[in-house]
């Protein structure tokens, strides 16, 4: 039932309303403080409201608002420049756009353009955004795509994934690489798209075998198929790396960011790729944006990326992520709710069993709210847990202290 009037199911019954957000904390609107363990689903990584880029902000907002297409300011240059700067050498040509919704549909439309092929592969139970074509990727089921002519050229493949210590990753590795060699041997898909070894936009934190990024790219190279890394969610230190394609040494033919680009203090999306490909693709690709790259964006997104740089952000990730992967690991592991959990860097999925599933879930979830943790779930047996990378210890240990005594108290 929709109880507010702004439609975002599943979220539509909304638990805070926020009256201030800073650093690691949120306050309601009766003053009510929240430690706060989404960082808004992997956007204020930085911290809530990091007074850095407001000043950012109210600098652009003084000089120029806005570019149209036919023009550009330049605040677009500089940015362009740095992110390029910031990426491996290659991925150099940008889609300016306002969401990752928006960075992912260019980029189906740059592989289908450059390739001249109509198929796309994408992992089930992903999330690429809310376009038709990027939720057929991964979030459709399988009897809705077959239900509906347009998505007849997408195929779904399921995700390889770690679920405890003792499984053979290897052998994990080597049937997904037979799988996916199976399809992508016929040379007539045009891209596949993934994150990084890492769902983080369903709810999950599923994590995928050591060497699943390298087996990807030489398929791909070897069938002429693009590989699109999603980054909405990875990029920007949230996994231990600037980006997720450092982890593995991978690099894409596509790439594409929105979230953490700009800390949440300004819409943004982006899709980068080789000079080569945009040159062959562009015309046809249509990239017409009217709000994407606005010189607000741009002086947001550019001050996000020198902040990540001058704090060596990822490094920071790796460490406290790491942390308190252990502690729930340890603090949990007598819990038999509790089938795994996994993480990377600084996102850590805990994973209970189907049977308790999402009303435990939700429970935990309600229950950290009433005593000072905000939390976020989605539709899996799953808490994500995405602290902002700036976390103090402190205030990372309060969390999880608050965090594994209402699992322990749950029924
Ligand atoms: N890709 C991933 C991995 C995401 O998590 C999301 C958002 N949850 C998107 C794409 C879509 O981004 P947006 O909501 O900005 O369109």
């Amino acid at each position: 039932m929709l109880k507010n009037k702004i439609i975002y199911e599943p979220f539509s019954d909304w638990r805070l309303t926020i009256s201030k957000a800073q650093g690691s904390f949120l306050w309601d609107q009766v003053g009510n403080k929240f430690i706060d363990f989404t960082s808004g689903w992997n956007v204020t990584n930085l911290g809530w409201n990091h007074p850095e880029l407001r000043k950012a902000l109210i600098r652009q907002v003084k000089m120029n608002a806005y570019a149209p297409m036919w023009t550009s300011d330049p605040i677009q240059e500089q940015y362009a420049n740095a992110l390029v700067q910031s990426l491996p050498k290659g991925l150099c040509a940008i889609g300016r756009a306002t969401s990752g919704t928006e960075a992912n549909e260019e980029a189906i439309k740059v592989a289908k353009a450059y390739t001249g092929r109509r198929k796309m592969v994408g992992f089930a139970r992903t999330y690429h955004g809310q376009s038709s074509f990027t939720l057929a990727l991964g979030y459709l089921s399988e009897k809705d795509l077959r239900q509906d002519p347009m998505y007849q050229n997408f195929i779904q493949i399921e995700f390889p994934t770690i679920t405890n210590e003792q499984q053979n990753e290897k052998e994990l590795l080597k049937d997904f690489s037979e799988q996916l060699e199976g399809i992508l041997c016929k040379s007539d898909v045009a891209a596949i798209i993934t994150e990084a070894g890492i769902i983080t936009g369903w709810g999950s934190a599923r994590i995928a075998p050591k060497g699943f990024l390298q087996t990807i790219r030489k398929l791909t190279k070897k069938y002429g198929t693009i590989l699109i890394l999603d980054e909405v969610g990875t990029g920007f230190s949230r996994c231990g790396e600037l980006y997720g394609m450092h982890l593995e040494g991978v690099i894409p033919d596509i790439v594409t960011f929105a979230k953490g680009s700009t800390n949440g203090a300004a819409v943004l999306g982006t899709m980068v790729t080789t000079k080569e490909i945009a040159e062959k693709s562009f015309e046809k690709a249509t990239l017409i944006s009217t709000f994407g790259w606005t010189p607000i964006a741009c002086a947001v997104g550019l001050r996000t990326l020198q902040l990540h740089l001058e704090l060596k952000l990822w490094e920071r990730a790796a460490q406290e992520g790491s942390y308190l992967l252990k502690t729930l690991q340890a603090t949990l592991n007598n819990d038999n709710r509790v089938t795994y959990i996994a993480g990377k860097g600084m996102i850590v999925g805990v994973h209970f069993t189907l049977s308790s599933g999402n009303p435990l879930v939700t429970k935990i979830v309600d229950q950290a709210q009433k005593i000072g943790l905000h939390l976020v779930c989605d539709q899996d047996a799953t808490i994500q847990l995405m602290p902002p990378l700036t976390i103090p210890r402190s205030v990372l240990n309060k969390g999880i202290d608050i965090f594994t005594s209402v699992i322990k108290s749950t029924k």
